[in-house]
């Protein structure tokens, strides 16, 4: 059967309330903007919405019957009964494959999905979470702001930065790159992807060969005009034929599905079709290819290091994989999040959305409006809304994101639900965070990577802060860990809330929200760093200080 992937607009109910009516447009909203819908692929290779399609149907049938004080539960994308709870419990809990430890590894995770007893649901994929290539932006564009407060007087203009991957997230790198006025470089060897981000605005122009490419960057540094070219090439051999002809770009990262090498990675020398066919055989030996191809790959970013260029991994596990593949010094690349984003972190300021379930774009201008209003002395904040209004084009139903912390989230969400309740928006709106959030998230190559007390490997904090969201109200509560190359890697925690003008709503987000980021300022505080023990005595949250 041919599917369609719409949205649904309006305030026509198909469910008994719109807790379940959210949830509902957030998983037709995934798959709208997924990157390979008729597979339920959202992002990141193998991320997907749901096990298979007869358990998206039984999903969708589920949210339009059940009642408040019903829970349905999925495990890895696949519905497995309805529990009777009390009004205020979860509409949907899940657990998205969860692999005991010794189990935990990316051959083991395509042999269980090849039997259809697991599917990884990435971070935002099989809970419904993710937003297109927004929800990943301002975290892009913070770094290279970062980058160019640190390195480069305060923006990138006249900078040249160079990067792979045009996917579901790595998307957002060519318009983040150009927010932050850089001439940006990104590759990809899958044409369809650079057209896509063409199509919707995230990239300006397609380079037809190197050359061209790098006369393109070279005018836009010259002229100091912000410009993001994308270039139909394999990164492990255009890396290379760059440090070769002796250039260093400024600031060199990588956002290729590096993380798996069977499903993500296209090894240099093959196609994205042949892969694909390629795939159907033995997996070791495109995971051989890949890892072969990483090891150029990075050996040409540490060159680029050793130059003087920027060069950080953007959270795909490239650098583990290519430690794999023997490159010793590969970690000699930082993480973006402990270069960049810790000092964020440590007092639970992260990667806060919001989605307008009416698919009226008027309601996130609306609250564009509120977030000025409010968080106007935030710099980072205010900035930010002023950009993305300018630049980010909504994909599906209309959202936004902003690094908002803790007692901000709270307090802007208790805001729209007043507008929501005085009929100052078109309908409800759903709030939700990024899995890569301070409390939520284990995964000691990304998000946890060198804690200060070397706690990095303790998955405890995101169960915690699942459970607390069961315990605070919560309209969905979700357990992922790593599938695919991710496999054994990551444990993480998502959330997401219905602001439906009721007073319910208010409590839960009162709840939910403050809870969430109280841990997240806990974790951190637990872990010794100073912004989050200041934070906990600033903010009154109630953390105890035992002598270790
Ligand atoms: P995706 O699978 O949608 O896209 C990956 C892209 O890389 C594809 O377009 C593919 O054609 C391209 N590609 C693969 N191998 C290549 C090669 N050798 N040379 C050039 N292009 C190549 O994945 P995505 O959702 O964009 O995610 C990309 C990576 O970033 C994943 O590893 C993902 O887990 C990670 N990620 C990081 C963050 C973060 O917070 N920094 C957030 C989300 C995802």
């Amino acid at each position: 059967m041919k599917r369609d992937f719409p949205v649904t607009s309006g305030g026509r109910l198909r469910c008994r309330g719109w807790r379940q009516e959210g949830l509902l447009r957030l998983l037709e909203n995934v798959l709208a903007v997924g990157e390979d819908p008729d597979n339920l692929v959202v992002y990141a290779a193998l991320g997907k919405a749901a096990r298979d399609w007869p358990s998206h149907d039984k999903i969708v049938e589920t949210l339009k019957t059940i009642e408040d004080g019903e829970t349905l539960l999925v495990q890895s994308g696949k519905p497995i009964g309805v529990l009777r709870t009390h009004a205020k419990a979860p509409v949907i809990i899940m657990a998205n494959c969860n692999m005991i430890g010794q189990w935990a590894k990316a051959e083991n995770f395509y042999d269980l999905a090849n039997k259809n007893l697991i599917c990884w649901g990435g971070l935002t994929a099989g809970d419904w979470q993710y937003i297109g290539s927004q929800g990943v932006i301002q975290g892009t564009y913070e770094i290279f702001m970062r980058i160019a407060a640190r390195h480069f007087g305060g923006d990138l203009a006249g900078r040249f930065v160079l990067t792979a991957g045009l996917g579901g997230m790595g998307g957002a790198q060519p318009l983040a790159g150009k927010m932050a006025k850089a001439a940006i470089l990104c590759l990809d060897v899958d044409e369809a992807r650079i057209d896509k981000r063409m199509a919707i605005g995230f990239l300006d122009v397609k380079a037809s060969s190197l050359d061209e490419a790098l006369a393109m960057i070279r005018k836009a540094q010259a002229d100091k005009q912000p410009l993001s070219v994308g270039l139909c090439a394999n990164a492990a051999d255009i890396y290379p034929e760059i440090a070769r002809r002796g250039l260093v770009p400024d600031v060199v990262t990588d956002q290729t599905s590096a993380h798996d090498l069977v499903y993500g990675y296209i090894p240099s020398g093959r196609s994205p079709a042949e892969v694909r066919e390629m795939r159907k055989g033995d997996p070791k030996v495109l995971m051989d290819e890949s890892t072969r191809s990483i090891v150029r790959h990075v050996t040409a970013m540490l060159e680029f290091q050793k130059k003087g260029a920027v060069v950080f991994d953007n959270g795909n596990l490239i650098r583990t994989q290519a430690k794999n593949g023997g490159v010793a010094d590969a970690f000699d690349i930082p993480i973006f999040t402990e270069a960049f984003l810790r000092p964020l972190f440590a007092r639970a300021i992260g990667p806060f959305r919001w989605i307008a379930l009416s698919n009226d774009p008027e309601d996130i201008r609306k609250i564009d409006d509120i977030v000025l209003e409010k968080f106007g002395h935030n710099q980072i904040v205010s900035n930010w809304i002023r950009l993305a209004r300018q630049h980010v084009p909504f994909e599906g139903l209309p959202a936004r994101i902003a690094w908002l912390g803790h007692g901000e989230r709270t307090d802007l969400a208790l805001a729209v639900n007043d507008m929501v309740r005085a009929g100052k928006l078109t309908g409800p709106i759903a709030f939700t965070r990024d899995h890569l959030d301070a409390g939520a998230m284990a995964h000691p190559n990304i998000m946890t990577e060198n804690m200060r007390d070397g706690s990095d490997a303790i998955a405890d904090w995101p169960l915690l802060n699942a459970m607390v969201h069961c315990a605070s109200q919560a309209d969905l509560v979700a357990i992922h860990s790593g599938g695919g190359g991710y496999s054994g890697y990551m444990t993480s925690a998502g959330v997401t809330l219905v602001a439906d003008g009721s007073d319910a709503a208010d409590e839960r987000l009162s709840l939910s929200l403050t809870n969430d980021t109280s841990t997240g300022v806990m974790r951190y505080a637990d872990a010794g760093y100073e912004d989050a023990l200041d934070e906990a005595r600033q903010k009154k949250i109630n953390h105890f200080r035992l002598p270790s």
